[in-house]
């Protein structure tokens, strides 16, 4: 039977506080991987780095001073993250990009890994995109040869912070950026033409040197770069122009539960409303489609970033697809249940991802996706989900009141004991679930 390439792919988005109802920025992103590759989430504390270098999979880098303390989705295996938030506010998500650049022999940085130094050293979105941008022009990232089987490929960022989000784009050691204005979703597929704000200095002469087409006197990074063929069937494409499309109806309106929607969303892009049947592939609720097929949304985020000192940030994260799960609120400035970063290569019975991964395989019939079985599965969250929306914005206030008041240790335990609870009723409700 045909093992067809893996759905590894992802999709983010943005709302800027011009485009929100709450005057916040609403960051989201569905991270899509091979479909048993786990996904824990990870606390790492901030830190005074005492060695001069960072060890990287494949690169030694010079360390900073400090790497600040942040969360992030991270598969297994890896270093780095397909998404995460820090102590500042600045959350990160990347994308799998193809480009014309040739395969190098020499190592690079991954994607994944360039999320987690921009979370660790950056204090504002601005500040992580001259980080992220100096690493690449510095140590690459893209197509690579190494011999731990690790797939590599080049990227696209989104960065956000309570006030700005920019998007990075990258083809080996170059780059483009470009600042959103409102509204903004990126995919599997350059989106940054000749409309950026910054460029690498040696995009042209490396795109002259590889006689790549050069179309207009400003450079088209997307269609310079952008090797379109090198993910079939146009599926980057269709879900960009589906996240955009979503965002630009709702500008102004757009507030947590939009951007749940449009993470959980399968439409065929038909219809403007999301639907909840499973439909295709090239869905932004990914979804392997038959049993011999691959790739998964394996975990998700959404960020709401409060600039305003009102309340604190809140950071949503779900494991596996997030049709089929809840969003549990966190708070970086509590201590994010240990549980949740459980997991391996293999199955373990007490991984929380492990677990979502088995409620996705229990909502088939004979592997195929089975819609009456989703819904059955949607009621018993939906109830949970709704507590979670408004006790989160309560404790978010009552935290930021503690905190404003300098009472740093009350804060944390409770955010700590809100996330622990939550974490424990969503765990119970899901053996349940795995029972029936
Ligand atoms: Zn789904």
């Amino acid at each position: 039977m045909k093992i067809y390439e893996p759905l590894i792919s992802c999709d983010s988005m943005v709302a800027l506080p011009n485009s929100t109802t709450n005057n916040t920025t609403i960051f989201g992103k569905n991270s899509d991987r091979p479909k048993i590759e786990s996904q824990p989430l990870v606390q790492i504390p901030r830190k005074k780095n005492t060695s001069k270098y960072t060890q990287c999979q494949f690169l030694s880098i010079p360390s900073t001073e400090i790497s600040y303390a942040h969360v992030g989705s991270k598969p297994y295996w890896c270093w780095g993250y397909e998404h995460g938030f820090n102590e500042y506010n600045v959350v990160i998500g990347n994308e799998g990009l193809g480009t014309y650049i040739p395969v190098s022999s020499k190592p690079k940085l991954i994607g994944m890994e360039i999320v987690r130094l921009g979370l660790e050293r950056s204090k504002t979105a601005k500040e992580a995109v001259q980080i992220i941008t100096n690493l690449i022009s510095l140590h690459g990232q893209g197509v690579f040869e190494n011999n731990q089987s690790v797939r590599t490929y080049d990227n696209g960022f989104l960065i956000a912070d309570p006030t700005e989000a920019y998007i990075i784009e990258t083809a080996g050691h170059e780059w483009v950026v470009k600042q959103v204005k409102n509204v903004e979703g990126i995919s599997n597929i350059h989106s940054i033409t000749t409309n950026w704000d910054d460029i690498s200095d040696t995009a042209l002469s490396t795109a002259s040197l590889l006689n790549l087409e050069i179309l207009s006197p400003k450079l088209n990074f997307a269609k310079t770069f952008c090797d379109y063929d090198s993910r079939f069937d146009g599926r980057g494409e269709f879900r960009r122009l589906r996240s955009c499309t979503y965002l630009e109806n709702k500008k102004k309106n757009i507030d947590l539960k939009e951007m749940m929607s449009l993470l959980k969303d399968h439409s065929d892009g038909e219809n403007f409303n999301e639907t909840q049947s499973f439909l295709d592939t090239k869905t932004i609720c990914m979804h392997y489609p038959t049993p011999e097929t691959d790739g998964n949304t394996a975990a998700s985020l959404i960020s709401e970033l409060y600039s305003d000192n009102s309340q604190l940030s809140i950071h949503w994260t779900s494991m596996y697809s997030p049709c089929l799960g809840i969003f549990l609120p966190m708070f970086i400035e509590g201590e994010i249940p240990k549980i949740l970063s459980i997991a391996n290569k293999e199955y373990e019975v007490n991984s929380p991802w492990w677990m979502f991964r088995q409620l996705e395989k229990s909502c088939r019939t004979e592997g195929i996706l089975d819609n009456d079985k989703a819904a059955k599965i949607r009621s018993k969250w939906n109830p949970i989900q709704n507590e979670f929306y408004q006790s989160a914005n309560f404790i978010s206030q009552e935290a930021n009141q503690l905190k404003q008041n300098g009472d740093f240790k009350q804060m944390e335990e409770l955010l700590t004991d809100y996330m622990n609870k939550n974490t424990n009723t969503v765990l119970s409700t899901l053996h349940n679930l795995l029972k029936v």
